[in-house]
């Protein structure tokens, strides 16, 4: 009933990681929706762009963010939780489902790793300069 999660060839390489450009190889512990680890400690989650928010609740999850009440419903703000809780979010591949409705099947990545300590000081030393 539900296809959604089939992965193809080519669906197995565009799991790019966009801030080490390794391919992220490692399962994590989402069970819904599709979604690898990378070895940089970067997590990309994949859906039918139209489900996007269901990407987005499987981070919030998996990260522990907390949210505010009056996101709910609405994915921008969300993002915004999610960021403010240090977690660092980057647009993946954008691919086609083959086998599903035109409606599903455009499939967005989106890409999700906590902020390093080290990764702070290097901001602030980028800004002082
Ligand atoms: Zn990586």
């Amino acid at each position: 009933m539900d296809n959604r999660t089939t992965t193809n060839r080519d669906a197995e390489r565009q799991w790019k990681c966009p801030w080490c450009g390794s391919e992220a190889l490692n399962k994590t512990s989402i069970v819904m929706p599709d979604s690898r680890a990378c070895d940089c400690g970067a997590v990309g989650i994949a859906a039918p762009r139209v489900d996007s928010d269901e990407i987005i609740d499987a981070a919030i999850d998996y990260f522990h963010v907390t949210t505010r009440p009056e996101s709910r419903g609405f994915d921008a703000l969300f993002l915004q939780d999610i960021q403010r809780s240090g977690i660092e979010i980057r647009e993946g591949a954008l691919t086609r489902n083959l086998e599903a409705p035109e409606f599903w099947a455009t499939i967005r990545h989106l890409w999700f790793r906590r902020q390093k300590a080290d990764d702070n000081a290097a901001e602030q030393e980028k800004e002082c300069r």
